[in-house]
């Protein structure tokens, strides 16, 4: 599977979903000793198993909770925090995907509501649980990396109430056990916000403020 997170890193690249040093994947096996992360600032068409970062998770002295370390030398991602939220309590394999995939970002811009649109497409409802989208937030900060969470719907048993989210003025973070799940989600709610723009009945919600401005 590790050959995969570079696979995956290529074609969204590919895609158009990120620019050459951008987006971040990571992935965990269940009750797994170590959580495995792209790298930061790599160029990203680039990756492969040997470049993926493995921190070890061990139990933070100070807290009592798992962390995964970062020793010297290793560059894990940026948006760490963000990964490590939602592997922490994972009972199962599970890949994380970070990238900002063009039209739900353009999507949100104008103010559509991705869940009411969501609704509207058995394509992505049937297969594609589609969380509140995160308001503008710091990349890289623990506010991003905690609503994120929130958004997702993690509960304390790590178990998650849906499987993507938009995060405004950014990207996008999808979860599944594998990263090309994770991919599909993106994939569906990139097609169906293509569409929804195309059609150009952007804002049906007529006088709403635009969910990506408000907290
Ligand atoms: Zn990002």
């Amino acid at each position: 599977m590790l050959t995969a997170i570079g696979d995956v890193m290529r074609r969204v690249y590919e895609r158009g979903w990120i620019t050459t040093r951008d987006g971040n994947i990571s992935m965990r096996k269940r009750d797994g000793k170590y959580l495995y992360i792209t790298p930061s600032g790599w160029r990203k068409t680039i990756v492969h198993p040997e470049h993926v970062v493995r921190l070890e998770v061990v139990t933070d002295p100070g807290t009592g909770c798992l962390v995964p370390k970062v020793r010297d030398g290793q560059q894990p991602s940026g948006e760490l925090w963000m990964h490590w939220n939602l592997q922490q309590n994972t009972k199962r394999t599970r890949t994380v995907v970070h990238v900002h995939a063009t039209h739900i970002v353009a999507a949100m811009y104008a103010g559509i509501d991705l869940q009411a649109m969501s609704a509207e497409f058995p394509e992505i409802s049937r297969y594609t649980r589609v969380g509140r989208t995160v308001p503008v937030l710091p990349a890289l900060s623990r506010d991003l990396a905690d609503v994120t969470a929130e958004c997702l719907g993690l509960g304390k048993d790590g178990a998650l109430e849906f499987d993507i989210v938009g995060q405004a003025n950014h990207g996008v973070c999808a979860v599944a056990m594998d990263p090309w799940g994770a991919y599909e989600h993106i994939e569906r709610l990139d097609h169906i916000c293509e569409i929804v723009l195309k059609s150009g009945v952007v804002s049906r919600s007529s006088g709403q403020v635009p969910s990506s401005g408000k907290s």
